[in-house]
């Protein structure tokens, strides 16, 4: 297959410099292809510098608290992404000596690691000739093959993963690398730059005029919006956050307690009403403040089961991006 060779060519001379591909260390890899799973380059880059410098492996990790490893990750977003890392760095500790597992079918077994995460530590850290295939990467094999298989299909996944297995290079790692930066350079998802791409001559969906058309992609996700209504108690130096403790996506970070009857029994004043998009659902998120004196907070905190935080100490505590946005702001 030439397009393994000339894309390999391309990508040594065209390559994206990042600090994560500076290393074969499979604990710095598998942090990065966290963060990047759901976040662009530019807005992760410093996640993941931070990430690193807080918890430079994975003893360090599995050693740090929840709380430590929210407040890293506090913005980022998609936070069940913090607790698999954080819960899989225990396990390998605890059960693994410390020893981070070296082949694609052991790593598939962490959690929060599936076939994509699985593939791209266990070609680029070790070297084992597997496919990566993500979103990127399911564009550029969908083009190169003209293939419409549904991508949202797992066999499709499946398909493209025994394909593409026997074909992998000896240097599986730099090739996947090369299709991720071929499909964020080049094979982009509109106007793919086709009169520049080093491998056109073996695209059957270019010499088919049918690039535009691909990936095909069915959509059934439903997006709700949710609605939450908060409450801010203050004594202007405090104020009122639990943590939450309940499944979801902002599990472990803090939150204000939520509008109950004792609430509305007090004047209040609704201040902020706030829209936050996420991938399956809206949130709708409206927060009323209401000023109370030290001895009444201290009523609220027991009663509500909160804790009080210092204003000026909020910086602390992890809380979810649009509680975070609100507390800038008061
Ligand atoms: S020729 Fe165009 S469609 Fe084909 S792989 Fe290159 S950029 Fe993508």
């Amino acid at each position: 297959m030439n397009f393994i060779i000339y894309l390999l060519n391309w990508y040594e001379k065209n390559q994206r410099k990042f600090p994560w591909r500076n290393t074969r260390n499979p604990y710095q890899i598998w942090v990065s292809e966290i963060i990047f799973q759901q976040t662009r380059i530019n807005q992760g880059y410093e996640y993941f510098l931070n990430f690193i410098d807080k918890f430079p492996d994975i003893q360090t990790l599995a050693a740090a608290s929840e709380d430590e490893v929210l407040h890293v990750w506090q913005g980022l977003g998609y936070y069940s992404r913090a607790h698999n890392l954080h819960f899989s760095a225990k396990f390998v500790c605890s059960e693994l000596h410390g020893n981070f597992p070296d082949s694609y079918e052991k790593i598939l077994q962490l959690k929060g690691i599936g076939g994509y995460t699985a593939a791209a530590i266990a070609s680029i850290a070790f070297g084992e000739r597997v496919p990566a295939i993500d979103g990127n990467a399911f564009r550029v094999y969908s083009r190169i093959f003209n293939s419409e298989r549904d991508i949202s299909k797992t066999r499709t996944f499946n398909y493209f993963f025994h394909l593409m297995k026997p074909l992998m290079p000896e240097n599986a790692g730099d090739f996947n690398q090369a299709v991720m930066d071929l499909g964020a350079m080049i094979c982009l998802p509109t106007n793919p730059k086709c009169e520049i791409c080093p491998i056109q001559t073996e695209c059957i969906a270019f010499c088919a005029k049918n690039q535009q058309n691909l990936p095909v992609k069915s959509s059934n996700l439903v997006i709700k919006t949710v609605s939450l209504h908060y409450v801010f108690v203050t004594d202007s130096q405090n104020f009122l956050a639990k943590k939450r403790s309940q499944s979801g996506i902002w599990k472990g970070l803090y939150e204000f307690p939520e509008m109950n009857d004792d609430f509305r029994q007090k004047k209040n004043v609704e201040i902020r009403n706030l829209t936050h998009k996420l991938t399956h659902r809206i949130l709708d998120i409206t927060i009323s403040k209401i000023e109370v004196k030290s001895r009444q907070l201290q009523h609220f905190a027991l009663a509500e089961n909160c804790l009080i935080i210092p204003v000026n100490e909020r910086k602390n505590y992890a809380f979810p991006k649009p509680l975070e946005n609100f507390l800038i702001v008061i």
